[in-house]
């Protein structure tokens, strides 16, 4: 009895590691968060274990019944539609639901979006936060206030339509001379890393529609700097 937590891809599929195919291939039941985006990967890795629908509509409910099969005796996996469970994805409840119940708990390393955009980033890697995505509405300002004079590098998640508006604001709070960068597509064929000051990387944003997903990550506050 126990729960595997699955990194998938985030977008190149070659990600997938020798131990997430060997896990996936032999628990008793795969939880997805999307069966049919799931499907496809596993079709493409030839697993045909059985699997169900895990996500944050049906996760609260699900937990207990999940919990005890898990006690019953049954392996499971949780995979979401893209890198890590958990991270900015449904994974967390089931994880402390389990470890309350004693069942084991692991999770693979393997693919997420925020380590190679704050690598990519050549913004100091030592110490830094994870934001996710920030409120859309109710929270954000204080949220952006909170983080002004934030000491580490940060790391936000962002939807394409909502990159500009973001980034003027993290200009108009952070001021537009602190560095960031912003990564799309990681690990795609259109990967690309844009690097700069936040003006510097609105003015390359400006004028292109902006496809595809996106991490941003912004450079620590400066107490030497003025804003
Ligand atoms: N669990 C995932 C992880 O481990 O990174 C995150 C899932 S969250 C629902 C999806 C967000 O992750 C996207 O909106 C984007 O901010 C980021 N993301 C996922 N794949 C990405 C990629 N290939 N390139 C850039 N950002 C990506």
């Amino acid at each position: 009895m126990s729960l595997k937590i699955v990194p998938t891809p985030i977008g190149n599929l070659e990600d997938i590691t020798l131990r997430a195919i060997k896990v996936l291939s032999s628990v008793d039941l795969i939880l997805a968060e999307d069966t049919r985006t799931s499907g496809k990967l596993l079709k493409h890795l030839d697993i045909r274990q059985p699997m169900q629908s895990y996500h944050i509509f049906n996760e609260h409910k699900q937990v207990e019944k999940l919990v005890e099969r898990m006690k019953a005796g049954e392996n499971m996996a949780l995979i979401s539609d893209a890198g890590t469970p958990a991270i900015s994805d449904p994974g967390f409840l089931l994880v402390r639901a389990c470890v309350e119940a004693e069942v084991e708990v692991e999770c693979l390393p393997g693919p997420t979006a925020f380590v190679p955009a704050l690598v990519n980033s050549a913004l100091p890697t030592d110490s830094f936060v994870f934001e996710g995505f920030l409120p859309v509405k109710k929270g954000r300002k204080t949220k952006l206030e909170q983080l002004k004079e934030e000491s580490r590098t940060m790391i936000f998640y962002e939807s394409p339509h909502r990159l500009l508006k973001t980034l003027k604001e993290f200009a108009e709070v952070f001021g537009e001379d602190r560095r960031a960068c912003v990564s799309r597509e990681l690990s795609k064929m259109h990967e690309e890393n844009v690097r700069g000051t936040l003006s510097e990387i609105l003015a390359n944003f400006a004028d292109r529609s902006i496809k595809g997903e996106i991490v941003i990550v912004v450079e620590a506050f400066n107490p030497k700097r003025t804003k």
